[in-house]
């Protein structure tokens, strides 16, 4: 139990027959973005020479749009800019193309939207270092944004612990997720939502989302660093924090703090902000979704709210 070789196996023999995720993507997909063109989802095609295909060397960003509005537009650009700096790419796009680019693809649809883009290092012959010069491809598409449900937020999620064996460069958001997809697997086979990762004793985040624990009131959240990617939910969840007089700290959570928190959260884009109710096995606190998370989360709502309404940026 636990090895990766068992979960895979159990994983494949749940998994049916053929590709059963794609027709359900192409009915919620309808126009992309590929290399400055808008095509059909069905027709949109890059090579199998592209190096984010042969070596994952890429990076990629998550954004939401609620009410026809690009979610902490800046925060996510100026993290694809320190992504692409770091892997010696430059941005193919300017800011301003960007955004008219996101802004086409929500169009399609009034529903809130998760928009994903990616950059790869384009098409190469196999060699692991950098062509001399090679074209990125740039891949854009929305789909509707599905958030935590009322039942999830009143009852929380479960979480498993697992050894963060990731590489050391966790603050670029990078598309070679195969360490984040192998760690989520694990939490899925055992019946969890996410699996909160440890490294040196400590907690990192988790496998596609960051953590925060209470207690005595006061909120805290790993610092940022290389070991986790700067996400932007939690830079807005520490900045509520400010503006609203909660004691927020950004500050190592050693897995004895996590263990005895009176409540855990974790928080991504997609997810907003999520109450965890049960750790390994174990009820988290008072085994519900705590005080200081209700006053969050409304906190957050209302944030949106004014967001939606463009009072807030
Ligand atoms: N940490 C990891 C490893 C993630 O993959 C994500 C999002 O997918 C996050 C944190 C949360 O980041 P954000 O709030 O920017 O979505």
């Amino acid at each position: 139990m636990g090895s990766i070789a068992y979960t895979l196996a159990k994983a494949q023999s749940t998994q049916k027959e053929g590709q059963p995720n794609q027709p359900l993507l192409m009915n919620s997909v309808h126009q992309v973005y590929l290399n400055g063109e808008f095509v059909p989802a069905q027709s949109a095609t890059i090579s199998v020479f592209d190096r984010g295909f042969i070596f994952g060397d890429g990076v990629y960003e998550v954004i939401p749009a609620y009410g026809g509005r690009l979610f902490r537009f800046t925060q996510h650009m100026d993290r694809l800019d320190r992504s692409l700096t770091a892997i010696g790419l430059e941005n193919p796009l300017v800011r301003d193309k960007w955004n008219s680019v996101l802004l086409k693809l929500i169009s399609q649809s009034d529903d809130d939207q998760s928009i994903y883009l990616q950059v790869t290092r384009g098409v190469a012959a196999r060699d692991h270092s950098f062509p001399d010069s090679v074209d990125c491809t740039v891949f854009v598409y929305a789909q509707p944004l599905v958030t935590p449900s009322t039942k999830i937020l009143q009852e929380g999620v479960a979480v498993i612990l697992a050894k963060d064996n990731r590489w050391q460069r966790c603050d670029i958001k990078a598309v070679s997720l195969l360490p984040n997809v192998l760690l989520r697997q694990q939490a899925t086979v055992s019946g969890a939502s996410e699996a909160l990762l440890v490294r040196d004793g400590k907690v990192t985040e988790g496998a596609a989302s960051n953590v925060f624990i209470v207690k005595h009131g006061v909120v805290v959240t790993p610092p940022k660093g290389p070991a986790i990617l700067p996400g932007i939910t939690r830079d807005l969840i520490v900045e509520l924090a400010t503006e609203n007089s909660i004691p927020c700290r950004e500050e190592d959570i050693p897995v004895g703090a996590l263990r005895g928190a009176d409540e855990v959260w974790l928080c991504s884009s997609t997810k907003e902000i999520l109450p965890v109710t049960v750790l390994d096995g174990t009820q988290v606190g008072a085994g519900q979704p705590g005080p200081a998370f209700e006053r969050m989360l409304q906190l957050y709502k209302h944030y949106k709210d004014e967001f939606r309404a463009g009072r807030r940026n």
